[in-house]
């Protein structure tokens, strides 16, 4: 989608900081970090939220990625969370899915 800005940043044509790249997928550090680590996976591909996205394959390389980035910033056996927020009760602000995989500290217990 020409307007959206993750596919802007997936296409190279905003700045973001890369962490992984595949043929897939993007992930960049998040621009209002809410933890040490906090990352955003997303497909190149635009899905406007996870209700629009049937690509098994590609939800699991979103996962993929997310243990992958653990292992390469040595969080694995520390810990991290993944979060896919999902249209406005879900707290979704940016309409291109996303994973947040987010760490490098004691996360509150407490979600939501
Ligand atoms: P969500 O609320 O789940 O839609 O998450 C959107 C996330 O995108 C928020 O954590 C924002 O801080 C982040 N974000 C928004 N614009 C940018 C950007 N240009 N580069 C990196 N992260 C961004
Ligand atoms: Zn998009």
């Amino acid at each position: 989608m020409s307007d959206c800005i993750f596919c802007k940043i997936a296409r190279k044509e905003l700045k973001s900081t890369i962490v992984l790249e595949t043929e897939k997928l993007v992930a960049i550090k998040d621009i209002n970090p809410q933890a040490p680590t906090h990352v955003l996976i997303l497909p190149r591909a635009h899905y406007s939220t996870l209700n629009d996205c049937d690509d098994r394959e590609l939800l699991a390389d979103m996962l993929d990625a997310a243990k992958k980035i653990a292992r390469d910033l040595g969080l694995e056996r520390r810990g991290y969370r993944t979060v896919i927020n999902t249209n406005s009760e879900g707290g979704q602000t940016v309409f291109h899915l996303h994973m947040h995989f987010m760490g490098g500290k004691p996360l509150a217990g407490r979600m939501g």
